[in-house]
């Protein structure tokens, strides 16, 4: 009997199994990818995500992997807009990282598994145990094993396509139709910082990692059917077309990876907890990953969960309340930014936005709290200040 059994191994599933070990409690943790294994990512951790790395004592091994900080971000809407800078520091947390996923995921498991958890990786979750209407453990297969383990909390952080929500019957709460498509690649040569484009016809953005610049190309969801049909052509036109300055730089660099791309960027909360389950990260709260939120928004809610359940493993009531507790905070943290996602990944929200950066990088001012809110640092109402909203005015 665990107290926790956590269904997935990576930025939600990874911390929560640490942190409730570091608590004391016995924690079963499985993922069903054989580890290490990679991960589709552009990889950028938001300051929040690095100053959680900070509070959680793992930052320093992110450095220590020679993942460079991006301390400098560069934001250019068409031709003429243009803001740079970089959020305020927090906790002596300045700048943000994107290490390599195969990086990131290996440092959180080890994490967990030196505070205590049993991992248990190439071990999928194929069914849930229920007694009197409450989740109590689940059905593992691993190769051609079959096994049930038992624990008073199961939680899926199992992605997007989650099964511990699909067993549960988890509902979406909240839905939104996809609004973008991605592909992005690995490039040696090109000297940037942490850049993002919108031009046109898409998106761009540079991620200086580990060994390598990723450049990802986003395009109107709308596109995905021809742009799967030819993704490198697609991509390169892309990055031509709305970041012709970091287009001119790829002419004498080298790309060293192939092209990875999804279409799949859906948008929802899910309903987040039930009798003895909970669901957290991309399990519970998905949305576009334009704004490379996922990994800070999993690790906060990872976090959360950890604090909400606290010690009331021990009774199943007042472990309802405090999943019931979490479940309502989860949707009171994300909301706002969930909003901020959607309305920057509509491509017909472009005009909105062109208004939004002119005001913005007309004052020192109003380019810090812009890149404190998209750092998700402050709430986004402190971006809109009356000068900003005075500028705003038709
Ligand atoms: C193209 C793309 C680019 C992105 N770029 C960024 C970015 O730059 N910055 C950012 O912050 N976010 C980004 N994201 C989002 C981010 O990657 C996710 O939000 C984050 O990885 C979610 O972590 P998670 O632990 O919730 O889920 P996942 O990373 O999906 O992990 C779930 C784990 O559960 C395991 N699992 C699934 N089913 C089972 C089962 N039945 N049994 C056992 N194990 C199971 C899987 O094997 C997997 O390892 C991007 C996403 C995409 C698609």
């Amino acid at each position: 009997m665990f107290d926790v059994i956590v269904v997935g191994a990576r930025c939600a599933g990874a911390p929560a199994a640490m942190q409730f070990a570091r608590s004391g409690h016995r924690v079963l943790m499985v993922d069903q990818s054989a580890f290490p294994a990679d991960k589709l990512s552009t990889l950028y951790i938001q300051q929040t995500g690095v100053l959680q790395l900070q509070r959680w004592g793992l930052l320093d091994a992110v450095k220590a992997s020679g993942c460079p900080p991006l301390d400098h971000v560069v934001y250019q809407l068409g031709d003429d807009i243009r803001v740079e800078g970089c959020a305020d520091p927090v906790d002596g947390v300045t700048a943000a990282y994107a290490p390599r996923r195969s990086i990131l995921d290996r440092i959180l498991v080890e994490a967990a598994v030196d505070a205590g958890v049993e991992f248990r990786d190439g071990c999928a979750v194929t069914g849930l145990v229920e007694e009197d209407g409450r989740v109590c453990g689940v059905r593992l297969v691993a190769g051609e094993v079959q096994s049930v383990e038992r624990a008073r909390l199961v939680v899926g952080a199992d992605g997007m396509r989650s099964t511990v929500a699909e067993l549960t019957g988890a509902p979406k709460t909240v839905e939104h139709p996809k609004l973008t498509c991605a592909y992005y690649t690995f490039w040696k040569g090109p000297k940037t910082h942490f850049e993002l484009y919108e031009g046109p016809t898409g998106w761009v953005s540079a991620v200086p990692t580990n060994d390598a610049v990723l450049i990802s190309a986003y395009y109107p969801q709308q596109r995905f059917t021809e742009v799967r049909t030819r993704a490198q052509e697609a991509y390169l036109e892309n990055i031509r077309d709305n970041a012709p300055g970091l287009y001119a730089k790829l002419e004498n660099a080298e790309q060293v990876d192939r092209l990875y791309g999804t279409g799949d960027q859906q948008n929802f909360f899910r309903q987040a907890h039930g009798p003895g389950w909970a669901l957290i990260g991309d399990a519970g709260h998905h949305k576009d990953s334009l704004t490379a939120r996922g990994i800070g928004d999993a690790f906060a809610q990872a976090q959360m969960l950890v604090d909400r359940v606290g010690d009331s493993l021990g009774s199943d009531e007042a472990l309802d309340v405090a999943l019931k507790d979490f479940a309502e905070e989860r949707d009171l943290t994300f909301m706002e930014n969930y909003r901020a996602t959607l309305l920057v990944a509509e491509a017909s929200a472009r005009d909105k936005r062109r208004m939004l950066l002119k005001a913005v990088s007309s004052s020192p001012d109003h380019v810090r709290r812009y890149f404190n809110t998209v750092a998700g640092l402050r709430p986004v109402s402190e971006l809109y200040t009356p000068e900003l909203l005075a500028l705003l005015k038709p």
